[in-house]
């Protein structure tokens, strides 16, 4: 708003926060969720310089990656999410995972200068583990860490959730009398509708629909509107179909399929301040290099970022094995 105005942050950048992180962009700190932003800001001296100069570099990274890989904007398993999952599970020893069940505790034993992890899970007695990391939700990361490091468990406690359902459906797309040919629509809120958003899923990503239709995901509820996660389906399914036919001039009477998905509390809230606490829960946690932390809670929502947490995790582990022992 500072740099290019009232109009530019009620039209662009709120919609954008609100509709990729749900939230209220007024309480959200940019350095920790448009952190390219800032570095724009800081590298080029103003945003449109540093928007001209990115385009450049996009260019010629382009031209540089013309022989070799080359990835779309958006990419998803052809079988859906848990493709990825089944994937990373074939390749781990037998009887090495724990499947539906909750841990409960998390306790620490040292033992003649090591120091090994005690778990508890719903579903049995404590078993000791060399390293742990928690890649759970914040409020559960919180609650484990409590017995073992209760200022970290502080800190994590303190990060906010928000929730959201999305209505996905499927139309024809002879139906729709707007243009389709982006990736979808995200709505300020000064427009005083209910949808965030409204994801053209099979134009990011093909073959999720038979030809002539359209699978949209529409986004509603967030960190503005967070009772609008626990209407029934049916108010969410009317209130979804009334935002395409508002916003996408869509003619049909009802859609080919439908299907309500909410989200509580999955969508963590990077508030001012978010970046330093981050880094004063690392160094709290320094002491304790066999115990990590990972996840959407701390350095970025998006999926690349969650797995760049967690291979960082995993590193921060192996390190502190090959050093030897936790202070
Ligand atoms: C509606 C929506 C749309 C999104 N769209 C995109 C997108 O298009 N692209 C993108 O990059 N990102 C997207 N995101 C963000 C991204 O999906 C999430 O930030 C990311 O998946 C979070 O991963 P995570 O591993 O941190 O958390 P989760 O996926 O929530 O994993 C936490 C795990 O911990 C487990 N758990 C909880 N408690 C316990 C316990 N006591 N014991 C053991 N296990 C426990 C849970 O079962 C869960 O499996 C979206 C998010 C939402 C909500």
């Amino acid at each position: 708003m500072r740099r290019l105005g009232r109009e530019v942050f009620d039209r662009l950048v709120e919609p954008i926060v609100g509709g990729i992180f749900t939230a209220d962009p007024k309480t959200l700190s940019m350095a920790a969720t448009l952190p390219q932003f800032l570095n724009m800001e800081r590298t080029s001296g103003g945003l449109i310089r540093g928007y001209l100069r990115s385009k450049q570099e996009d260019a010629a990274a382009a031209a540089r990656r013309a022989s070799g890989a080359r990835y779309e904007q958006f990419m998803a398993p052809r079988d859906g999410m848990s493709a990825w999952i089944d994937g990373l599970a074939k390749h781990l020893p037998a009887n090495s995972v724990s499947l539906n069940c909750r841990v409960v505790g998390l306790a620490r034993e040292r033992q003649a200068g090591d120091s090994s992890w005690m778990i508890t899970t719903d579903q049995g007695s404590p078993q000791p583990f060399d390293g742990v990391i928690l890649a759970t939700p914040a409020s559960v990361t919180a609650r484990l860490l409590q017995s073992v490091a209760p200022e970290a468990a502080a800190m994590v406690s303190e990060i906010p959730y928000a929730s959201s359902a999305v209505v996905a459906m499927i139309v024809n797309r002879a139906d729709i009398g707007a243009r389709m040919d982006g990736f979808g629509v995200v709505v300020p809120s000064n427009q005083g509708r209910a949808a965030l958003a409204i994801s053209y899923s099979s134009n990011k990503y093909p073959g999720r629909t038979p030809e002539g239709e359209v699978l949209l995901r529409v986004f509603l509820g967030g960190a503005l509107r967070p009772e609008v996660v626990d209407w029934s389906d049916t108010d969410l399914q009317r209130t979804a179909v009334n935002e395409v036919r508002d916003i996408l001039a869509w003619k049909g009477s009802q859609p080919n399929w439908q299907a309500v998905i909410r989200w509580k509390n999955a969508m963590p809230q990077y508030l001012v301040g978010h970046v330093a606490k981050i880094q004063r829960l690392r160094q709290q946690l320094d002491g304790l290099p066999s115990l990590q932390l990972c996840g959407a809670a701390y350095e970025g929502v998006g999926i690349p970022q969650c797995v760049r947490g967690a291979k960082q995790a995993v590193e921060r582990l192996c390190h502190s094995w090959k050093l030897g022992e936790d202070n």
